[in-house]
Protein backbone atom coordinates (compact mmCIF):
# COMPACT_ATOMS: atom_id res chain seq x y z
CA UNK A 1 0.00 0.00 0.00
CA UNK A 2 1.20 3.15 -1.23
CA UNK A 3 0.81 6.72 0.35
CA UNK A 4 0.32 9.82 -2.28
CA UNK A 5 -0.43 13.65 -1.71
CA UNK A 6 -2.42 14.38 -4.56
CA UNK A 7 -3.18 18.15 -5.21
CA UNK A 8 -6.91 19.49 -6.91
CA UNK A 9 -7.69 22.81 -8.60
CA UNK A 10 -10.62 23.75 -10.69
CA UNK A 11 -11.14 27.09 -11.96
CA UNK A 12 -14.08 26.39 -14.72
CA UNK A 13 -17.84 25.53 -13.89
CA UNK A 14 -18.87 24.85 -10.53
CA UNK A 15 -15.67 24.67 -8.75
CA UNK A 16 -16.94 23.66 -5.30
CA UNK A 17 -18.86 21.03 -6.73
CA UNK A 18 -16.06 19.65 -9.40
CA UNK A 19 -13.63 19.44 -6.69
CA UNK A 20 -16.88 17.19 -4.27
CA UNK A 21 -17.20 14.72 -7.40
CA UNK A 22 -13.34 14.40 -7.84
CA UNK A 23 -12.68 13.43 -4.47
CA UNK A 24 -15.68 10.88 -4.59
CA UNK A 25 -14.35 9.47 -7.11
CA UNK A 26 -11.03 9.11 -5.94
CA UNK A 27 -12.67 7.63 -2.97
CA UNK A 28 -12.69 4.11 -5.01
CA UNK A 29 -11.35 0.12 -4.28
CA UNK A 30 -8.33 1.24 -5.46
CA UNK A 31 -7.35 4.75 -3.99
CA UNK A 32 -8.77 5.58 -0.36
CA UNK A 33 -8.88 9.34 0.47
CA UNK A 34 -7.87 9.38 4.65
CA UNK A 35 -7.23 13.66 4.48
CA UNK A 36 -8.88 16.35 2.57
CA UNK A 37 -7.01 19.73 3.58
CA UNK A 38 -9.09 22.92 3.20
CA UNK A 39 -10.37 24.17 0.06
CA UNK A 40 -8.85 27.26 -0.81
CA UNK A 41 -9.60 30.11 -3.47
CA UNK A 42 -6.04 30.78 -5.08
CA UNK A 43 -4.69 33.45 -8.04
CA UNK A 44 -3.34 31.49 -10.93
CA UNK A 45 0.42 31.54 -11.07
CA UNK A 46 2.26 31.15 -14.36
CA UNK A 47 2.31 33.28 -17.60
CA UNK A 48 -0.52 32.66 -19.36
CA UNK A 49 -1.93 33.77 -23.19
CA UNK A 50 -5.18 35.27 -21.79
CA UNK A 51 -6.69 35.64 -17.98
CA UNK A 52 -7.70 32.96 -16.30
CA UNK A 53 -10.51 32.50 -13.63
CA UNK A 54 -9.48 32.50 -9.51
CA UNK A 55 -8.93 28.56 -8.65
CA UNK A 56 -10.13 26.64 -5.67
CA UNK A 57 -7.67 24.39 -4.31
CA UNK A 58 -7.18 21.48 -1.98
CA UNK A 59 -4.86 18.20 -1.44
CA UNK A 60 -5.57 15.50 -0.67
CA UNK A 61 -4.19 12.28 1.25
CA UNK A 62 -4.42 8.53 -0.57
CA UNK A 63 -3.81 4.86 0.22
CA UNK A 64 -3.53 3.38 -2.85
CA UNK A 65 -2.68 -0.21 -4.20
CA UNK A 66 -1.69 1.11 -7.47
CA UNK A 67 1.62 2.65 -8.59
CA UNK A 68 2.84 5.72 -9.56
CA UNK A 69 1.96 5.22 -13.12
CA UNK A 70 -1.21 3.31 -12.28
CA UNK A 71 -2.36 6.21 -9.72
CA UNK A 72 -1.83 9.06 -12.69
CA UNK A 73 -3.76 6.70 -15.35
CA UNK A 74 -6.06 7.10 -12.87
CA UNK A 75 -5.91 10.85 -12.11
CA UNK A 76 -6.06 11.37 -15.81
CA UNK A 77 -8.88 9.69 -15.99
CA UNK A 78 -10.39 11.61 -12.98
CA UNK A 79 -9.82 14.84 -15.28
CA UNK A 80 -11.34 13.56 -18.32
CA UNK A 81 -14.05 12.57 -16.19
CA UNK A 82 -14.60 15.87 -14.46
CA UNK A 83 -15.18 17.07 -17.99
CA UNK A 84 -11.29 18.62 -18.55
CA UNK A 85 -10.82 19.74 -22.33
CA UNK A 86 -7.68 20.42 -23.65
CA UNK A 87 -6.79 23.82 -23.93
CA UNK A 88 -3.16 26.03 -23.99
CA UNK A 89 -0.92 25.66 -20.88
CA UNK A 90 -2.16 26.64 -17.59
CA UNK A 91 -5.65 27.43 -19.31
CA UNK A 92 -9.11 27.62 -17.25
CA UNK A 93 -9.77 23.29 -16.81
CA UNK A 94 -12.62 22.25 -14.47
CA UNK A 95 -10.47 19.49 -13.06
CA UNK A 96 -6.71 19.74 -12.74
CA UNK A 97 -5.31 16.57 -10.76
CA UNK A 98 -1.23 16.61 -9.81
CA UNK A 99 0.25 13.84 -7.54
CA UNK A 100 2.93 15.92 -5.75
CA UNK A 101 4.24 12.99 -3.64
CA UNK A 102 4.01 8.74 -3.54
CA UNK A 103 5.78 7.41 -0.66
CA UNK A 104 9.81 8.29 -1.19
CA UNK A 105 9.69 8.08 -4.47
CA UNK A 106 12.12 10.27 -7.00
CA UNK A 107 10.75 9.08 -10.79
CA UNK A 108 11.32 11.09 -13.80
CA UNK A 109 9.58 9.09 -16.87
CA UNK A 110 8.24 11.48 -19.47
CA UNK A 111 5.03 11.33 -18.74
CA UNK A 112 5.44 11.33 -14.66
CA UNK A 113 7.85 13.47 -12.08
CA UNK A 114 7.61 12.92 -8.15
CA UNK A 115 7.89 15.09 -6.40
CA UNK A 116 5.93 17.55 -8.12
CA UNK A 117 8.92 19.90 -10.45
CA UNK A 118 6.55 22.94 -9.36
CA UNK A 119 5.48 21.90 -5.80
CA UNK A 120 8.03 23.52 -4.29
CA UNK A 121 7.24 27.11 -5.29
CA UNK A 122 3.33 26.93 -4.70
CA UNK A 123 1.56 28.18 -1.57
CA UNK A 124 -1.58 26.64 -3.19
CA UNK A 125 0.01 23.03 -2.88
CA UNK A 126 2.36 23.93 -0.15
CA UNK A 127 0.08 24.96 2.75
CA UNK A 128 -2.64 23.06 2.15
CA UNK A 129 -0.25 19.51 2.44
CA UNK A 130 1.25 21.61 5.38
CA UNK A 131 -2.74 20.96 7.17
CA UNK A 132 -2.63 17.28 6.59
CA UNK A 133 1.19 16.68 7.68
CA UNK A 134 3.55 19.53 8.81
CA UNK A 135 6.41 16.88 9.39
CA UNK A 136 6.62 15.97 5.37
CA UNK A 137 10.30 15.95 4.55
CA UNK A 138 10.83 15.70 0.86
CA UNK A 139 12.88 12.59 -0.46
CA UNK A 140 15.90 15.74 -1.32
CA UNK A 141 16.02 16.06 2.48
CA UNK A 142 14.53 19.57 2.26
CA UNK A 143 11.45 19.63 5.12
CA UNK A 144 8.04 21.48 4.55
CA UNK A 145 8.51 23.61 7.39
CA UNK A 146 11.65 25.10 6.14
CA UNK A 147 9.92 25.92 2.63
CA UNK A 148 6.93 27.58 4.18
CA UNK A 149 9.18 29.98 5.93
CA UNK A 150 10.12 31.13 2.35
CA UNK A 151 9.23 34.39 1.35
CA UNK A 152 8.37 33.59 -2.18
CA UNK A 153 6.06 31.02 -0.53
CA UNK A 154 4.64 33.73 1.65
CA UNK A 155 3.65 36.47 -0.81
CA UNK A 156 1.42 34.00 -2.57
CA UNK A 157 -2.33 35.29 -2.14
CA UNK A 158 -4.36 31.90 -0.44
CA UNK A 159 -7.61 32.78 1.37
CA UNK A 160 -9.23 29.31 2.69
CA UNK A 161 -12.80 29.20 2.03
CA UNK A 162 -15.40 29.03 4.49
CA UNK A 163 -17.16 25.25 3.22
CA UNK A 164 -15.64 22.18 4.69
CA UNK A 165 -14.03 20.55 2.54
CA UNK A 166 -15.64 16.60 3.20
CA UNK A 167 -14.76 13.37 2.19
P1 LIG B 1 1.95 21.99 -13.79
O1 LIG B 1 2.68 20.73 -14.07
O2 LIG B 1 2.79 23.23 -13.87
O3 LIG B 1 1.13 21.91 -12.53
P2 LIG B 1 -0.41 21.40 -15.20
O4 LIG B 1 -0.76 20.56 -14.01
O5 LIG B 1 -1.38 22.45 -15.59
O6 LIG B 1 0.97 22.14 -14.99
P3 LIG B 1 -1.12 19.42 -16.99
O7 LIG B 1 -1.59 19.85 -18.33
O8 LIG B 1 -2.18 19.07 -15.98
O9 LIG B 1 -0.14 20.49 -16.44
O10 LIG B 1 -0.18 18.14 -17.10
C1 LIG B 1 0.80 18.07 -18.07
C2 LIG B 1 1.53 16.72 -17.98
O11 LIG B 1 2.26 16.64 -16.78
C3 LIG B 1 0.64 15.50 -17.95
O12 LIG B 1 0.40 15.04 -19.24
C4 LIG B 1 1.42 14.47 -17.12
O13 LIG B 1 1.87 13.40 -17.89
C5 LIG B 1 2.63 15.29 -16.64
N1 LIG B 1 3.03 15.04 -15.25
C6 LIG B 1 4.34 14.87 -14.88
N2 LIG B 1 4.44 14.70 -13.56
C7 LIG B 1 3.17 14.76 -13.06
C8 LIG B 1 2.65 14.65 -11.74
N3 LIG B 1 3.45 14.44 -10.68
N4 LIG B 1 1.29 14.74 -11.58
C9 LIG B 1 0.49 14.96 -12.66
N5 LIG B 1 0.93 15.08 -13.94
C10 LIG B 1 2.26 14.98 -14.15
MG1 LIG C 1 -1.88 18.80 -13.95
Amino acid sequence: MGTAYISLGSNLGDRLANLHRAIRLLDSSETRVTHVSRFYETVPIGATREPVPLYINCVLRVETTLNPEGLLDFTQNLERTCGRKPTFRWGPRVMDADILLFDDFVIHTERLTIPHPRMIERAFALLPLAEIDPDIVFPNGVSLRERLENPEIQEQTLVPLVTEASI
